[in-house]
């Protein structure tokens, strides 16, 4: 098959890519290895909470004053759920809630934190968050703060975490949920139309060939373009799975290596009976981090009035309990809560439904999404670099700073890389190769 543009993945980032194609008029094919579009975006009803729908990955529309899905969405009349003015809040100290004091001093260290961040960074180059946090070391809340921002939101340990990447990523404004869930959103409004080939895995790319054209290559044959735009996770790129003939220049390889997959872990346990614990609908459960390191493991507690909690943990407690298994996240979760509520914890959830989700060991992630590590926040716009011409392009949520490792980060990196092929295409169109119809 030939086209103009061949695109690999149709999560956010090939989905953005292949619109801004479309839009320009030229012609598109996006291979995609499951049997699903959205990606990391992937709404399920799973049985086990009752068939309410539930996000497997990405959840937020995060910065929504400036993230372009939401344009989508309002302009497709889509509801959007402002989750932030619903949310309830409790935060524990021990087995008891904080006091107003406690609190007040809890806020005051995320901007402490940012504030020894920006300083240590003024003259470095790069430090690890665990550097910023320990500069800190007699505020009580600051490891509480750490574990949030390390593997809890960027769901990387502290000490393998860029300080810069994480200033460069710091996202403000409103988080909004689209009704229905993210990755049915962003099937519903985001592929109709697309020439989307799913189950088709792309095993090789051939670049650099004749003219510049690129062939890639599946089980089902090969399809060449003018370009291609790669949009697979950094966790696929360093694995090899996807080969690249000649192989991939040193700086790219660098950039994929300077830019590792972090792993979150959702834990979903249904409610067995009326008890909610006294917590009220939409609430966010988190405790004061005794000491650096220690695992949070924060709860969203009957989301959106449902009848489940949810437990979310990143970083390398999450990798371990990936390792030993579903009921051993169970467990982790379980053990969580019944040093905040007691025994009653186990009454209300023993045998009620649970889901545990897996993105460490889908083969088309590798985790969940990518963190710099330290000295590497460049790594991200180096991947986004165009190879040979731009007849070769990355795009994705590593590729973006600014939104990176989120949807809007995939979206808009995809509509950059797109909006390079569309330029080059004009100066390709006109060469001898593509005018013989070679290329
Ligand atoms: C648990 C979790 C929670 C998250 N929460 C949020 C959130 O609340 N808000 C937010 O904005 N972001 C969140 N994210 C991050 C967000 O989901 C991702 O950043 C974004 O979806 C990535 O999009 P992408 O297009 O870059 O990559 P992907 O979604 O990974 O798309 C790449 C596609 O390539 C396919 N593929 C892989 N290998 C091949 C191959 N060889 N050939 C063909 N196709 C291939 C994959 O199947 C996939 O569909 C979360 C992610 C996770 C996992």
């Amino acid at each position: 098959m030939e086209t103009d543009v061949v695109i690999i993945g149709a999560g956010c980032a090939g989905l953005g890519a292949a619109t801004a194609l479309r839009d320009a008029g030229l012609r598109c094919v996006v291979l995609e290895a499951s049997g699903r579009v959205g990606g990391r975006a992937w709404t399920t009803r799973p049985a086990a909470l009752g068939g309410v729908w539930f996000d497997m990955g990405a959840v937020w529309f995060h910065d929504a004053e400036h993230n372009p899905l939401v344009r989508i969405a309002e302009a497709a009349g889509d509801e959007l759920l402002r989750s932030d003015r619903v949310r309830t809040e409790r935060t524990y100290v021990g087995d008891r809630l904080a006091t107003a004091a406690e609190l007040a001093a809890y806020d005051a260290a995320w901007p402490r934190l940012e504030a020894a961040a920006d300083a240590m960074l003024a003259d470095r180059k790069d430090v690890s968050l665990a550097d910023v946090a320990r500069s800190l070391a007699a505020d009580p809340w600051a490891a509480t703060v750490e574990a949030w921002e390390g593997p809890v939101i960027c769901v990387v340990d502290s000490d393998r975490f860029s300080a810069r990447d994480w200033r460069n990523n710091a996202l403000g404004g409103s988080n909004l949920v689209p009704q229905g869930g993210i990755g049915a959103f962003v099937e519903r409004r985001c592929a109709p139309g697309l020439d989307i080939r799913l189950n088709t895995p792309a095993l090789r790319i051939r670049w650099g060939e004749a003219g510049g054209r690129v062939a890639v290559d599946t089980a089902l044959g090969t399809v060449t373009a003018a370009a291609c735009i790669v949009t697979v996770s950094t966790g696929v790129l360093a694995a090899g799975a996807l080969r690249f003939d000649p192989a991939l220049p040193a700086e790219t390889q660098d950039a994929i290596a300077g830019l590792p997959m972090g792993l979150a872990l959702k834990v979903a346990l249904r409610a067995n009976g009326p008890d909610r614990l006294d917590l009220p609908a939409h609430c966010s459960v988190d405790w004061q981090v005794a000491a650096p390191n220690d695992a949070l493991m924060p709860f969203q507690c009957w989301p959106f009035g449902r009848d489940y909690v949810q437990g979310w943990v990143g970083g390398s407690t999450a990798w371990e309990l990936a390792r030993s298994g579903e009921d051993a996240a169970v467990d982790f979760a379980l053990s969580q809560l019944r040093r905040l509520f007691g025994g009653r914890v186990d009454r209300l959830f023993g045998g009620g439904g649970r889901l545990v989700t897996h993105w460490d060991s889908d083969p088309w992630f590798q985790g969940a999404y990518s963190y710099a590590l330290p000295g590497h926040a460049g790594a991200r716009r180096q991947l986004g670099e165009p190879l040979a011409d731009g007849h070769l392009l990355f795009a994705g949520e590593a590729c973006h700073a600014g939104f990176a490792s989120t949807v809007a980060g995939a979206w808009i990196s995809g509509q950059d890389a797109a909006a390079i092929a569309v330029q080059q295409f004009s100066l390709w169109r006109s060469s001898p190769l593509h005018r013989h119809g070679r290329a």
